[in-house]
């Protein structure tokens, strides 16, 4: 729960974290798996402040204490979302898998969801996975990567035939929140691979079955994924990493937020950190305090954001996705 100045209570969903492994004696592919935490740290180092800034040894491989502490205790967060990502072709054991983060759930109960994921390249085999982890765990949700890599392949899409049963059975099973990688390159994948486009062919074909959470809002495809989520009610705009330009550069993240207030609206939008990313505290406390620069609300026509969108978007959109109880004062 985050307490503001005043003396009220807003409640913190963090919609889309990591607790990964990037140790050195987890890489398989040391070129590539260095060099992907290397672009991590990038990304944390040059848009985090300097206060919040871990060094690339701290960053590599994240304690379960250390993550709690960061999210629950100064982070303000009252519930957090697991999102796996796996990347086995790169560590031995996966970067941040189902299995190496399903412990969490019971050493900190009540603070964690858990979601799962798929890759349609796994064919019937991955099927009966997915299935059976969706037994053991009760998904709500799952994390898609459309730019991993696999063998020869360099990336798949949602509108594959092959990622068809792979949906249905989410469909079937009530795992109907499906968060989606879509935008920002991380070395060495490509930004073709996560185009944004794809969601348009799945949104209209599970329009009343699954929800669709556009993480990083297609950037820097902003305008395509507008036009997309503009006309399907069942895409949420993610704003992991568009959080934290707001800031190494605010006149960025002023222009990338009222598009998306502007397109999609308060009522479909979801905050996230993308821990260890970033951490969450700081990005709240500054988007508590946050008002839209006045140029832009002349070019824009919006109205300035609201304490009411800030909690929708904070929280309260994404606890009516995922059931979350949300306390009466909050
Ligand atoms: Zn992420």
């Amino acid at each position: 729960m985050y307490r503001t100045e005043s003396g009220d209570d807003v409640f913190i969903v963090d919609s889309h974290i990591h607790f990964w492994d990037a140790s050195p004696e987890n890489w398989k592919d040391e070129k590539h798996a260095e060099g992907w935490i290397n672009c991590f740290y990038d990304y944390h180092a040059n848009l985090s402040p300097d206060e919040h800034t871990w060094t690339l040894e701290e960053y590599r491989n994240p304690t379960d204490e250390r993550m709690v502490a960061d999210l629950f205790e100064t982070g303000h967060v009252d519930k957090a979302v697991l999102q796996p990502t796996y990347l086995k072709e790169f560590y031995h054991k996966g970067f941040n898998t189902v299995e190496q983060q399903a412990y969490l759930l019971e050493k900190y109960p009540g603070k964690f969801i858990l979601n799962g994921r798929f890759d349609p390249r796994d064919g019937a085999e991955g099927l009966a996975r997915f299935r059976d982890e969706i037994d053991q765990y009760q998904f709500q949700g799952a994390k898609l990567y459309t730019a991993e890599w696999r063998g020869d392949s360099k990336g798949w899409k949602l509108s594959d035939p092959e990622a068809r049963p792979f949906f249905d059975l989410c469909v079937e099973r009530g795992v109907k929140n499906i968060h989606l990688h879509k935008g920002p390159t991380i070395w060495p994948l490509t930004l073709d691979a996560f185009d944004v486009t794809d969601v348009d062919v799945v949104a209209t074909e599970y329009r009343d079955e699954l929800n669709f959470i556009v993480e990083h809002c297609g950037l820097p495809r902003i305008e395509d994924f507008c036009w997309i989520a503009t006309q399907e009610p069942n895409v949420y705009a993610g704003l992991s990493v568009v959080a934290p330009f707001i800031h190494a550069k605010p006149y960025y993240f002023a222009e990338v937020l009222s598009e998306v207030l502007w397109w999609v609206g308060e009522d479909r939008m979801m905050w996230a950190s993308d821990y260890a990313l970033w951490e969450p505290g700081w990005l709240i406390e500054k988007f508590w305090d946050y008002q839209l620069p006045q140029e832009i609300l002349d070019k824009t026509g919006l109205d300035q954001i609201t304490e009411e969108a800030k909690r929708k978007i904070l929280g309260l959109n994404a606890a009516k996705l995922y059931d979350i109880p949300v306390p009466v004062a909050a």
